[in-house]
């Protein structure tokens, strides 16, 4: 079984460590930076095996160089990014597989936030390192990718199960929070998570892992196809990427 460790870093990113205890391995998931991640391996005097990279932005491949060159750990990357992200030792694409230890993890790629974005899954654990794909509540900006691209990507995360724990690289939760308000308002289940996170953050706490079933009663980007949603948008019977693409304009300026 996987040990998953989360670190808050800089203003509002997530570093999430993942530990294998029979065989040792130990893996990171976007390292912005190295010292907070140093510190806490030698606190649990773990050996850093491996660097999963989900896609190119400083705030998640930051710390790679140096990482490598003080722990002679292997990065996973993008095929897609292979240009574009520092020391990669192994490329993967859509499908491939993952091993730290026995536990194994999926890559699907998510393309939208960026072109090359990939996200690591694990069957054994229920956990999803989603990058800046999927947040609680939200999704990540169309930096490269389109609104269809990025509709696809979310839809393929949302065929996952229900129980999957939902680990996402940044706290960015309120903010979007306030949003699924303004287009969801007669959500029950959106104010009773909302009430959940309040209180979370009063105490300075993650609001993550969020979960898949969760995200479905209350992230709206998951609600495209939902009458309640499409009714406050004016948009009833309309395609859910054409909601999708609304909702991430709207998002944009709110
Ligand atoms: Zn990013
Ligand atoms: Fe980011």
């Amino acid at each position: 079984m996987l040990e998953i460790i989360t670190l808050p870093v800089l203003s509002n990113n997530y570093i999430f460590l993942l530990h294998e205890p029979v065989s040792g391995d130990t893996a990171i998931v976007d390292p912005a930076v190295a010292e907070p991640v140093l510190a806490e391996l030698s606190k649990r005097n773990w050996q850093l095996t491996h660097i999963l990279n989900t896609h190119h932005h400083w705030d998640h491949v930051g710390a790679n160089l140096e990482l490598q060159q003080q722990t002679g750990c292997r990065i996973i990357a993008s095929l897609h990014d292979r240009e574009r992200i520092p020391g990669i030792d192994k490329t993967v694409g859509d499908g491939d597989q993952i091993h730290l230890g026995g536990s194994t993890g999926l890559v699907m790629e998510t393309p939208g936030h960026t072109l090359g974005h990939i996200v690591y899954y694990f069957p054994d654990a229920q956990s999803l390192f989603c990058g800046d794909t999927l947040f609680v509540m939200g999704c990540g900006r169309l930096f490269e990718g389109s609104a269809a691209q990025m509709h696809a990507s979310l839809q393929k995360l949302r065929q996952l199960p229900d129980a999957t724990r939902i680990y996402c690289a940044h706290e960015y939760t309120q903010a979007n929070a306030r949003f699924a308000l303004r287009v969801d308002p007669d959500n029950p289940d959106l104010h009773e998570a909302i009430q959940e996170i309040e209180r979370l953050r009063k105490q300075n706490l993650p609001t993550i892992p969020s979960t898949i079933a969760r995200e479905k009663a209350c992230n709206p980007f998951f609600r495209t196809d939902d009458p309640g949603l499409q009714k406050t948008l004016g948009m009833q019977g309309q395609p859910a990427a054409e909601v999708f693409a609304r909702l991430r304009s709207l998002k944009d300026h709110f």
